[in-house]
C-alpha cells in the first residue's frame, strides 16, 4: 500500500505541475486535468488493493506523463530530486510533502492559480488553489504519509545549501510558472522539514 500511495502522489504531482507549467497548452491541460481527477478519485481504493482503481491509476499515470512530457514540470520536482538524492527517500513521498506548499507558492501567479482552480473543480472541490492544497493534504493523511520530512531540523539546515544548489540546477525548474530564487527554495524546504 505505501508504494501505491507514494507513486500515486507522484502521478498527482505530475498532473498538478503540468497544469500550470510554462509549456502548458489546451492539449496538455486536457490530459493533466483528466489525469489529476482520475488519480484523485482512484488512489485511496488503489492503495488498499482494488484492481479497478489500480487500472484507473495506470491510465492516469500515463496521461499525466503525456501532459508533463509536453508542458514540463516545476519546482516541486526540482526539490524532490534534490532531496531524494541527498536523503534517499521515495520520490513520490517527497512530492506529496512538497506539493501543497508549492501550490501556495505558485498560486501567487494568477495563471497558475487559475490552473490549480481548474484541477480542484475537476475533483468536485471549490475551484481555488487553497481547496486543492487542503484536499491533497487530507488525501496524504488518509494514505498515512507523514506530514514532515523524516530528517532532523539540524540535518536539514546543514544540507540546505547543497539542496538549494541542486534544485536551482534541476532540469525541471525552468518550466515552473513563477521565477524561483534560492531563498524561495530554502523557505519551502524548511516548511516541510524537522519531522525526525
Ligand atoms: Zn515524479
Amino acid at each position: 500500500p505505501h508504494v501505491t500511495a507514494d507513486t500515486g502522489m507522484d502521478v498527482l504531482t505530475h498532473a498538478a505541475e503540468a497544469a500550470v507549467a510554462k509549456g502548458a497548452s489546451p492539449f496538455s491541460d486536457a490530459l493533466a486535468e483528466r489525469a489529476f481527477s482520475t488519480a484523485f478519485q482512484s488512489l485511496p481504493d488503489a492503495s488498499t488493493g482494488d484492481r479497478g482503481a489500480k487500472a484507473r491509476m495506470l491510465q492516469a499515470s500515463c496521461m499525466a506523463g503525456m501532459a508533463f512530457n509536453a508542458a514540463g514540470l516545476g519546482v516541486c520536482h526540482a526539490m524532490a530530486h534534490a532531496l531524494g538524492g541527498r536523503f534517499h527517500l521515495p520520490h513520490g513521498r517527497l512530492n506529496a510533502l512538497l506539493l501543497p506548499q508549492v501550490i501556495g507558492f505558485n498560486a501567487q501567479d494568477p495563471r497558475a492559480a487559475e490552473g490549480y482552480g481548474r484541477l480542484a473543480k475537476a475533483c468536485g472541490l471549490a475551484g481555488n488553489p487553497r481547496a486543492l492544497a487542503a484536499a491533497l493534504t487530507r488525501l496524504r493523511t488518509r494514505l498515512k504519509i507523514a506530514p514532515r520530512l523524516p530528517v532532523s531540523a539540524g540535518e536539514l539546515r546543514e544540507a540546505l545549501p547543497g539542496l538549494t544548489q541542486a534544485a536551482l540546477a534541476d532540469g525541471c525548474l525552468p518550466a515552473n510558472p513563477r521565477t524561483v530564487q534560492a531563498g524561495d527554495i530554502q523557505a519551502l524546504l524548511l516548511e516541510i522539514g524537522g519531522g525526525a
